[in-house]
């Protein structure tokens, strides 16, 4: 897919006209389930047969997975239909049982990849073993335990690697189950542009309406390829409900996905062009999204202003800002000039929703 990449790595020795893709329920629930998903799935651009085999459930109580049983299943699968098998890891005891089955990609999962003691015991598991093995993001948004959790492996001689943006999880509330927070992937790529990485759209949005757009997004910012669940009955499925997507539906998305794979100059050119746009527009949203919280602030100072009647402009504190402001810009190549409009502009919208809390 991209020129950018300069190392050969087991995915490029797939040989693949088109990004890499894994799909497949969230959870291995009965035989039939995975047989059904998986022949309907064989003889499209998917790679590899996903399943949930043991599942990591943030409370208990809920369907943790059918165990080892569905490693048979997933044996059947390839046999079936020719695809290969991918399957998440989260002990030594899965990796035993997983290689025994011929899985042909493990990944780990979100929730291990916090735990250098789990990430350790997995590398040691696979030491001196020829697996894929992609490493989910943790949970939470730090790139150095991302890292460090595929530093592991490649010291354990692992040398087919890889990682899955799966986004991060947050206290506050948003359109996301987990927040892509892109800019964490593009610096890990920028890194280390020749380390693999898939988007899971599926577990970044836990939505399956927005699985096309979060996809289009991860490509155009050069990504390698997709992670997507897909169940032939997603309402019903035992796992991740809502955001299964049927094999149909799975199809009609890789199909209108805008793959720039070409490497003439001008489909360089383009595909340049379009990875910065996508970061420009990630963080347009962003300042949005910021000022949209900033507002909300400002509608709270409004609110404990008229308790205590106090005026909407106190000059000292806003010269405060302004003199800050631009000393920060400063030092981010912003022009005197520019942040003054910025933040005159800003000042004003706050300054009316003040003055419609306070005479509303
Ligand atoms: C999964 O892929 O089904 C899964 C459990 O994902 P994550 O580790 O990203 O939560
Ligand atoms: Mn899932």
């Amino acid at each position: 897919m991209e020129n950018s990449k300069q190392m050969r790595t087991w995915l490029d020795d797939l040989g693949l006209d088109h990004p890499l893709v894994i799909a497949g329920p969230c959870s291995a629930e009965t035989e039939d389930q995975v047989l059904k998903i998986a022949h309907e799935l064989k003889d499209t651009d998917v790679n590899y047969f996903r399943a949930g085999i043991w599942k990591p459930r943030t409370r208990p109580g809920n369907f943790e997975g059918v165990g080892a049983l569905g490693l048979k299943w997933l044996q059947k699968v390839k046999e079936e239909t020719g695809l290969k098998t991918a399957t998440e890891v989260a002990n030594r005891a899965h990796v035993e049982l997983a290689l025994e089955h011929d899985i042909d990609l493990l990944w780990i999962g979100a929730r291990s990849t916090v735990s250098p003691f789990i990430v350790q015991e997995i590398a040691d598991a696979l030491q001196g073993t020829d697996q894929i093995v992609l490493v989910k993001n943790p949970v939470n948004p730090d790139l150095s335990l991302w890292l460090g959790a595929v530093e592991r492996l490649s010291t354990a001689n692992i040398k087919k690697l890889g990682v899955i943006h799966r986004g991060f999880s947050t206290y506050e509330k948003s359109k996301y189950r987990n927040i892509p927070e892109w800019q964490l992937p593009i610096e890990l790529q920028t890194k280390f542009p020749d380390l693999p990485i898939i988007n899971d759209p599926s577990h970044i949005t836990g939505n399956r309406d927005m699985i096309f757009d979060v996809s289009q997004t991860a490509l155009d910012l050069n990504f390698d390829g997709l992670i997507i669940e897909t169940h032939y009955d997603p309402d019903n499925a035992w796992s991740d409900a809502a955001q299964q997507v049927t094999p149909r539906v799975l199809i009609q998305i890789m199909k209108d996905l805008q793959i720039r794979k070409e490497s003439n100059e001008e489909a360089e050119y383009k595909n340049q062009l379009s990875n910065l746009r996508a970061q420009i527009d990630i963080i347009d949203s962003q300042l949005i999204d910021a000022l949209g919280k900033r507002m909300k602030i400002s509608d709270g100072i409004g609110t404990l202003k008229k308790q205590k009647n106090v005026a909407v402009l106190q000059s000292n504190r806003w010269n405060q800002i302004l003199g800050a402001m631009i000393l920060e810009g400063e030092s981010k190549g912003l022009s005197e000039e520019f942040v003054l409009r910025l933040f005159k502009a800003i000042h004003q919208e706050s300054i009316n929703h003040q003055e419609k809390i306070i005479n509303g």
